[in-house]
């Protein structure tokens, strides 16, 4: 997570939604309990007795994956391998039988998954109000072009997990171009 990109979070409460996530402009190497903000559905800061830190631009998308999938926890970075291969690809990357693919969470590696890629806008709300139409139940992960991946998972170390499977198919899809 270069630079201070990207973004963290873990959902607290469900109903409404209410989840943790990174301060705007924080190294993610060097996070502390301090650096998490937690906020509403509306990406609105839900605890007044904090500081004044700002929650990430990007919160609307968090909050958008939480209304839609299971996910408890979201994970978004950007990195060279996806940002290069979203900006060679047109709206989906496609992959079929490898035996990584288990690691999202299929039986078996001869399965084809897509993976959906929304063109990079700076306004958030527009963005989180397309998502929910690139979201599938199997593809826990959606790309912004020339930007980042999201990844999700039903815990902080699957989303993790994900993230991790993500960027190994993209280094492969780019050491096989
Ligand atoms: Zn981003």
């Amino acid at each position: 997570m270069l630079g201070t990109s990207g973004n963290l979070s873990v959902l607290i409460e469900e109903n409404p939604i209410q989840f943790l996530i990174t301060a705007s402009g924080k190294d993610k190497g060097e996070l502390t309990e301090d650096d998490f903000i937690l906020v509403d559905e509306f990406g609105v800061i839900a605890r007044s007795d904090v500081n004044t830190l700002k929650p990430s631009a990007e919160t609307l998308l968090h909050s958008t994956i939480y209304k839609h999938t299971n996910a408890k926890a979201v994970f978004h970075v950007h990195t060279a391998n996806n940002t290069l291969l979203s900006m060679k690809s047109q709206d989906k990357i496609i992959f079929s039988d490898l035996e990584m693919l288990k690691g999202l969470g299929f039986k078996t590696h001869d399965v084809k998954i897509e993976i959906p890629i929304i063109e990079n806008n700076q306004d958030m709300k527009y963005l989180s109000t397309i998502a929910p139409s690139y979201i599938s139940e199997e593809i826990p992960g959606l790309i912004l072009k020339g930007h980042g991946i999201y990844a999700w998972g039903k815990t902080p170390q699957e989303a993790k997990k994900h993230i991790e499977i993500f960027e190994f198919l993209f280094e492969y899809r780019i050491k096989e171009l």
